[in-house]
């Protein structure tokens, strides 16, 4: 009989271990077993409050519940902020530079 599993959430939180560490950002992905079935576009917190993070959650959740059953995420994970999968991250300036819009013509 082959093994199924249900879908799972997994919350990603990308902060330096300290206690009081700001949210640097958040990313969500849906897992079935050994599969990714959705990632969640993931979004930077600084300027955002914690209100408006914590409505950002129950709305992702509203959706995962609708599409796949999901009602709450797993424990969330903690990653270092420098891990960000965010292309544009103001951790990483130089990147960021690259290919923008911004030039020294004028
Ligand atoms: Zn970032």
């Amino acid at each position: 009989m082959p093994i199924t599993h249900k879908p799972v959430a997994y919350l990603y939180l990308y902060r330096q271990k300290r206690q009081d560490a700001p949210l640097h950002a958040i990313s969500i992905s849906v897992w079935q077993g050994n599969q990714r079935v959705l990632e969640v576009d993931p979004i930077h917190c600084a300027g955002m409050r914690n209100q408006k993070i914590q409505t950002y959650l129950t709305d992702v959740i509203k959706t995962l519940r609708e599409r796949y059953g999901i009602t709450k995420f797993e424990p969330e994970i903690r990653l270092e902020p420098t891990e960000c999968p965010i292309k544009n991250c103001p951790l990483r300036p130089a990147e960021v530079m690259e290919g923008s819009e911004w030039t020294s013509d004028n």
